[in-house]
């Protein structure tokens, strides 16, 4: 349920509100407006009605919100979420790149991978150190070591670092050396660890599972902000069809439909989505056009020594190039890039 407070509300009426929704078993999430105040009551709409609250003072309306996920939806906030990862916006209207290698995978190339993203102006340097890898026999990841070196490169070229989190168990050393917290696909619909990620102090990049409905996606999306961490920012990163020409088929309806939705920044992923370097930089100007807020690439100074996802992965040179066009793409569409 949504509580609108009407213009004029005075502090102790909406502070009155509250006491009267959390004593009634809900837990509530105020957005302070200029005119109006609007209080998210969130808990199990099996208890009593809220719309008993329509007759408190100050109070304007009591709306159902009709979605199953609350916090992530656009009635609970209509303007879109921006969120600031150490002075570099993800959302509204910003264009937001992030880059790197699949696996962190030596001191040598997550540097170079670093001063690509500085010499091109990405803000974001991605890269596993803890590897959700299909077959337990492929490399797992440098684990503590690999967030050190990716903390390494980020702090020599300036750069925030995004990077996945596999365990429950890794949210302390995450926390301690990375900016965004990435849930990958394979973790989308793991609740103990979206849970763990909604009470950390980082903004978390949540992956959508590869058979994950767009509405399972944003109940996803619900777990983490339901625990209190609304720095959420949702991937489009493909899903399984019966296509088999390319790895994964991005799904690029999933943009608009989700943005229709939900309030949360979504970014496009190509490199998953395709599976093959050729077609990640189509899909990524398909991503833009489509409305997305930004795009996660994968590459890598040798894609043919990589130890994962070589075969999606570009060359130096072809990012550069992606960089180029994706943003010359995004200034087109009136967004603002830094
Ligand atoms: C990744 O970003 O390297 C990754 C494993 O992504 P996904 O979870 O989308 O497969
Ligand atoms: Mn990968």
């Amino acid at each position: 349920m949504i509580i609108v407070m009407g213009p004029g509300h005075s502090v102790d009426q909406r502070d009155a509100a509250i006491k009267r929704i959390e004593e009634l078993g809900y837990r509530v999430s105020p957005i302070i407006g200029v005119e109006r105040t609007v209080l998210a009551a969130v808990g199990h709409e099996d208890k009593t009605p809220l719309q008993q609250l329509e007759s408190m003072a100050g109070v304007e309306a009591v709306i159902p919100i009709l979605k199953p996920f609350k916090l992530a939806s656009s009635e609970y906030r209509d303007t879109r979420t921006a969120i600031d990862v150490k002075g570099a916006m993800i959302g509204d209207q910003h264009l937001t790149i992030m880059g790197g290698p699949c696996a962190v995978e030596s001191e040598a190339q997550i540097m170079e991978c670093g001063r690509v993203c500085r010499d091109l102006g990405v803000p974001f340097l991605r890269g596993g150190a803890f590897k959700p890898r299909t077959s337990p026999y492929s490399f797992q990841g440098l684990e503590v070591e690999g967030l050190k070196l990716l903390r390494q490169a980020a702090d020599e070229y300036n750069l925030r670092v995004v990077t996945e989190i596999v365990s429950v168990n890794d949210v302390e050393p995450i926390q301690e050396y990375s900016d965004v917290m990435q849930i990958g696909a394979r973790n989308s619909q793991n609740f103990a660890l979206l849970k763990e990620a909604g009470r950390s102090r980082i903004p978390v990049l949540l992956k959508r599972g590869m058979a994950q409905t767009v509405q399972e996606f944003l109940m996803s999306a619900e777990y983490i902000l339901s625990e209190g961490n609304e720095n959420v920012i949702l991937c489009e990163r493909g899903i399984r069809t019966f296509e088999t020409a390319t790895r994964f088929t991005l799904d690029l309806n999933a943009v608009p439909v989700i943005k229709s939705q939900c309030h949360l920044p979504v970014l496009v992923d190509p490199s998953h989505g395709t599976g093959s370097w050729q077609y990640v930089t189509a899909m990524a100007r398909a991503g833009i056009a489509a409305g997305a807020d930004g795009v996660v690439v994968e590459f890598h100074p040798h894609p043919d020594k990589a130890v994962s996802d070589g075969p999606q992965s570009l060359k130096p040179a072809k990012f550069a190039q992606l960089v180029d066009e994706v943003t010359r793409l995004a200034q087109c569409m009136g967004r603002i890039v830094e």
